[in-house]
């Protein structure tokens, strides 16, 4: 399982919760930092809503990463 595989599971496994880049490096264990941002923004860009707004975690606001799935459209 390649990095964007892990971070898109870990997402749809948590799709009530909004992460920010640091907090889902942090939880879904992919390293660097830097690859947490590639792979949302690019990588998973059709498969992952990326907004500006709470994240579950930290709790401050910024760009926070939710699988589409939990989306009630
Ligand atoms: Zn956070």
């Amino acid at each position: 399982m390649n990095n964007a595989d892990l971070v898109l599971n870990f997402l749809n496994s948590h799709q009530d919760y909004k992460y920010c880049d640091d907090c889902l490096t942090t939880n879904s264990g992919v390293h660097p930092h830097q690859q947490i941002n590639q792979i949302c923004r690019i990588r998973l860009s059709q498969e992952i809503i990326r907004e500006q707004d709470q994240c579950s975690i930290c709790g401050r606001f910024k760009i926070v990463n939710q699988s589409i799935v939990g989306v009630v459209v």
